[in-house]
């Protein structure tokens, strides 16, 4: 299929942002919608490399609300979408070691149940009989949330993309945005690899690229990549069958059940900023130690599999929504790191942007891109 000439909006990317954008926008009923992503496939970038973890367990407003409309847009995505998300409320387990996180985490949970999400304060000795195969002698408390949990990147983008399809939206792979023309402030049209598109609206959903596409229409957008690892491990025999989403926020640690093994990963706070992603194998050495002394169980399992990706790390690890000092030119990227779940409310969200100058489901405003320029930043505390 070649390119066509013109189109209504270019979105940039084809990750959950672009496609969740392509498939509201069109739902809404703008049949001119292209979609590009550079690679062969739709989700090979953060999507694809995700950890499939799903939350309401906030320290924001907003991000709070943001998981009250995406975790319930994935739960019944089967009947809006027609394929299964694939969501399982398995919960998420935070626990602390260290005195202020257990000061900050009372009051994020007094913040979750005045918004209604009704998380559990769970006393040390509870987090140890919850987790019997873990080694937890430091831990002081923590917290767990029953509809957390877990859904599938890849049923996500291509139901999305499939649904965009059916509403009448062009997606290619293998076009690689290389150029946004703005003319008078405005923007013209996109340059790519296989020619022009003319057109007055681009969308910069290119995730931890975000910054390098808002470059090409001369719009800083602070979004910074950093790698982030985990791996698969083969069956642990002694694993609950009702093992949840843990994570030893201390050391930004996490494990998860994965088939009958465990998902685990652990954030180095010493990356560098780039976008390499192949996996550190240094870093997993450190990874696996404290993986190990937490769950011993893992001295003996092999490893099946292991993912690097790049987070989009904004200054206050909170997402950008909205417009630009371009017209024309909007930006949906930057959720540093809890992106995949937020990617449902945040198609919705841009439709609304786009269409009726505001989003109206979740109230945004606050998370645009000015916000860095006039220091109006937000403070998130639960980032892993
Ligand atoms: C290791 C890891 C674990 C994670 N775990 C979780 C988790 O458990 N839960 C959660 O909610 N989130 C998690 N995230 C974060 C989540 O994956 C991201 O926030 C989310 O996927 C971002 O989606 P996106 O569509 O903005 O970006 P992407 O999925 O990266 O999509 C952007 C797309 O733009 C394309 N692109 C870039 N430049 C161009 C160009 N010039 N022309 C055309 N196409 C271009 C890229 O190829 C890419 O496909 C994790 C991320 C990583 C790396």
């Amino acid at each position: 299929m070649s390119l066509p000439a013109t189109a209504e909006v270019v979105i940039v990317g084809g990750g959950v942002m672009g496609t969740s954008i392509a498939y509201h926008l069109t739902r809404r009923g703008v049949k001119d919608v292209v979609l590009l992503e550079r690679e062969p496939f739709l989700g090979q970038g953060a999507t694809g490399r995700c950890a499939g973890g799903v939350r309401y367990q906030f320290a924001t407003e907003v991000n709070i609300r943001l998981s009250q409309v995406s975790l319930p847009m994935l739960e019944r995505f089967k009947e809006e979408i027609g394929v299964d998300a694939g969501y399982r409320p398995i919960g998420y387990l935070f626990f602390l070691t260290r005195e202020e996180d257990v000061q900050a985490f009372r009051r994020n949970v007094v913040l979750q149940h005045r918004l209604g999400v009704a998380t559990e304060w769970l006393s040390g000795d509870e987090v140890r009989r919850r987790l019997p195969n873990m080694r937890l002698d430091d831990v002081l408390a923590g917290t767990f949330h029953a509809k957390d949990g877990l859904a599938d990147p890849h049923s996500v983008v291509q139901g999305y993309a499939r649904a965009a399809r059916r509403q009448g939206a062009r997606i290619f792979t293998d076009v690689e945005v290389q150029d946004i023309e703005v003319q008078g402030g405005r923007v013209r049209g996109v340059v790519t690899s296989r020619g022009r598109i003319a057109t007055e609206v681009v969308v910069n959903a290119a995730g931890p690229w975000a910054g390098v596409v808002g470059r090409m229409a001369g719009v800083e957008i602070p979004i910074t990549p950093l790698r982030r690892q985990w791996l698969t491990t083969t069956p642990i025999p002694d694993l609950p069958p009702d093992f949840p989403f843990v994570i030893d926020f201390a050391q930004a640690l996490y494990f998860h059940p994965e088939g009958e093994g465990i998902l685990t990963g652990m954030s180095n706070p010493n990356e560098k900023p780039g976008f390499d992603q192949n996996v550190d194998p240094e870093w997993e050495l450190v990874h696996m130690e404290a993986a190990m002394a937490r769950m011993p169980a893992l001295a003996r399992a092999g490893v099946v599999s292991r993912v690097a990706g790049l987070y989009e790390v904004t200054p206050d690890a909170h997402p950008i929504f909205g417009a630009t000092p371009v017209e024309g030119f909007y930006v949906c990227a930057g959720f540093s790191g809890h992106g995949f779940m937020h990617g449902p409310v945040a198609g919705l969200l841009m439709a609304e942007i786009l269409l009726d100058g505001r989003a109206q489901t979740v109230d945004v405003s606050m998370l645009d891109l000015a916000r860095f320029a006039e220091g109006r930043l937000i403070r998130e505390y639960n980032v892993v």
